[in-house]
Order: structure tokens, then sequence, then C-alpha cells
């Protein structure tokens, strides 16, 4: 299994833990999904907080 470090999908910066991100992602369809984690990798863009101040201007 990959284990990709989160980073965000604009200035690629790492996402570490306890950071404040933002996160783009289609909901799932199937219910009762366990491995969110690895959904989130796969389909999840992860936005840093200061990536997503600029967007909202
Ligand atoms: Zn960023």
């Amino acid at each position: 299994m990959l284990n990709r470090e989160p980073k965000c999908s604009r200035c690629g910066i790492e996402i570490k833990g306890d950071d404040v991100v933002l996160l783009k992602m289609r909901y799932p369809k199937r219910k009762g999904m366990v491995e969110i984690k690895a959904y989130l990798n796969n389909e999840g863009a992860f936005l840093c907080e200061n990536c997503f101040q600029h967007e909202s201007k």
C-alpha cells in the first residue's frame, strides 16, 4: 500500500499533524466506508490554510 504523505495540492507543502487543512473531495458513493484515510489520499485534494486564503480572494 502506498504511504503517501499528504501534501498541499497547490504549493506542495507537507501537511503535518495538527495543521489546519482544507479538503476538497468527492463524497463517497459507498456506505460504511472504513478506509477513510486511504480514500482521502486517493480522492482528496488538500489545501493548506495559506493557499486557501489566497484562493478565496
Ligand atoms: Zn499550500
